[in-house]
């Protein structure tokens, strides 16, 4: 006797590693289907963070999947462990196939998801009262807290780079507010907020944190040792071990995954934690917002009132006076009430130009930590352990020639596997050496100084958390335009396409748009240093040769 919605499950199973093998990861075989209702067909994931990036990162390839087993027009729809099921009005018929069953109630009609929309909107209630007064001046004795701040040489041009994210978990404006719920058996720190044990929400502009960031896949070596260390250590006991806890190192090297597992892990042992997750360039414009809107008590709020404060990319700090002085008193805040600040740079406190002492003196209050490029031998593990993540077999040779071959970003080893993975998959072959050979090696730079439309697409779309489908569409929303113009801006600067052919790649768009877009984000670079800083940085990434 067979489950029909497993049957139908283990179908699109199927479907997904032949035809999106890009979004296949290894945990969705601990996805379990739960009925169908309302034309959906319903998937439980493990946590919060796994149903959040399903959606947003799965869901067109998880519909098509579904209406390719089942030939009728409905939807997948993602649910949490503790999200309530929808129930279809009348019970199905027992041994039917739910999916053909909601295929008929809902009369064929694809419809919209209407998760889509919950994700989007303000989120739930968010029961807890505000962090009163600024906190400022208090002095501390960072009692227990070894200060180290070890040198060494910068790793990237200061400002020069945004760490693109593989999985676009973090964007420059995202910022996420994220409550757990309890029911994940973690204990609980009366002295954090107590909050309502349903107030879970997302808000529209969250960072979505990635379930591959997790502990169990960072693999550690002498590189990252002592970060790993202490960011466990930090798990357990948050806000009293090291306060701030500030990593710093590279482009590519893990920094932002450690962020990620330290609040997966958080959230485990403290359900009910307050995160807020934002890149730094998230905080500085929000900051700007709020003081051009007058809004600056919903600020703090948002910033203060929170467990845990994690701001990745902290150098974009740098000459923002009044966005530094905020986050002097929003660190002050925090840190006087024990909350847990993680910080990440691509360089030590005292080598973020401009910053002033004393934040460069709070950050080195917790622990300053570094991370250091892999060794051959962690490289050859994380290519295997990527693999893993993907479901893939990856044989020990191909795994060391991957190694051997990319040494330094380990985004870079990442790209390697995920374009093994679709090459596999597209020629339904095993990955072997002799596959690794032809299909890394023909890979070469592209001339110096020049670039192509799908490395701009690639970098941009990362970084904003759109899709080309939303560059190539008649949008004109803010979140699409301004991706879509940085596009056509450096489209322009880095490759040989012509105003013509670069309007027509982006939806049909004539010349003149592209003239404009080129002149607005000039003019945007002239005006504002952080902008100027970010297309920089694009523009470097897109220059540095690569694998992939
Ligand atoms: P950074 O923020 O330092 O630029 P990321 O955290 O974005 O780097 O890491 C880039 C990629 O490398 C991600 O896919 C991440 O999972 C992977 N990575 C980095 N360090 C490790 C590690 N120690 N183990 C496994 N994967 C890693
Ligand atoms: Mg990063």
């Amino acid at each position: 006797m067979t489950d029909p919605d497993r049957q139908v499950w283990d179908g699109m199973l199927a479907h997904l590693r032949v035809q999106h093998p890009e979004v296949c990861r290894q945990w969705f075989e601990e996805l379990e289907p739960v009925g169908i209702a309302g034309g959906q067909f319903q998937l439980r994931a493990l946590t919060v963070f796994h149903r959040d990036y399903l959606r947003e990162r799965c869901t067109e390839a998880f519909n098509d999947a579904l209406r390719s087993v089942t030939g009728a027009l409905i939807n997948v729809r993602f649910i949490g462990p503790e999200d309530p099921l929808l129930q279809s009005p009348g019970r199905r018929p027992k041994g039917e196939n739910g999916a053909a069953a909601a295929a008929r109630a809902s009369g064929g009609a694809a419809g919209n998801d209407p998760d889509r929309h919950e994700i989007g909107g303000a989120g739930g209630a968010e029961a807890r009262g505000s962090v009163g007064g600024t906190g400022i001046g208090g002095t501390h004795e960072a009692a227990g807290l070894s200060g180290h701040a070890p040198g060494g040489p910068l790793n990237g041009p200061l400002n020069g780079h945004v760490n693109g994210h593989m999985n676009g978990q973090a964007e420059a404006h995202g910022a996420g507010r994220v409550e757990f719920k309890p029911g994940m058996g973690g204990t609980r720190r009366e002295d954090w907020h107590s909050r309502s044990a349903a107030g879970e929400s997302r808000r529209h502009d969250s960072v979505l944190v990635n379930p591959d960031y997790s502990f169990e896949n960072f693999i550690v070596g002498p590189g990252n040792r002592l970060a790993h260390a202490a960011a466990q250590a930090i798990a357990t006991n948050p806000g009293r071990v090291y306060n701030p806890f500030f990593v710093h190192g590279g482009v590519g090297l893990g920094k932002t995954h450690l962020l990620q597992a330290l609040c997966l892990r958080i959230a485990e042992n403290y359900p009910g934690s307050v995160f807020y997750y934002t890149s730094c360039e998230g905080f500085v414009t929000q900051y700007i917002e709020s003081v051009q809107r007058g809004q600056m008590s919903e600020f703090r709020h948002r910033f203060r009132d929170v467990d845990v404060l994690v701001i990745d990319d902290i150098h974009f700090l740098a000459s923002r006076e009044s966005s530094q002085e905020e986050f002097f008193h929003t660190f002050n805040a925090l840190f006087n009430t024990q909350k847990q600040l993680i910080l990440s740079s691509d360089a030590p406190p005292e080598e973020i130009p401009d910053l002033e002492e004393r934040l460069v003196s709070r950050f080195k209050w917790g622990l300053v930590t570094k991370i250091d490029a892999p060794t051959y031998e962690t490289r050859i593990t994380i290519v295997k352990s990527k693999a893993k993540v993907r479901g893939l077999a990856m044989p020990d040779d191909v795994a060391c020639y991957i190694a051997a071959k990319i040494d330094t970003n380990i985004r870079e080893l990442e790209g390697a596997v995920v374009k093994l993975h679709i090459k596999s998959a597209v020629d339904c072959r095993d990955i072997d050496i002799a596959m690794a050979r032809e299909t890394l090696e023909t890979d070469s730079p592209p001339p110096s100084g020049e670039t192509t439309l799908q490395a701009i697409i690639g970098v941009v779309t990362e970084f904003y958390g759109v899709r080309l489908a939303d560059l190539q569409s008649r949008g004109r929303q803010r979140s699409i335009a301004l991706p879509r113009q940085v596009c056509m801006y450096l489209a322009r600067r880095c490759t040989r396409h012509s105003l013509e052919e670069v309007g027509g790649f982006f939806g049909g768009r004539d010349h003149t748009t592209v003239m404009h877009a080129v002149d607005t984000i000039e003019k945007r670079r002239k005006a504002e240093g952080e902008f100027d800083a970010l297309v920089r940085s694009f523009e470097e990434r897109l220059r540095a040769p690569r694998v992939v």
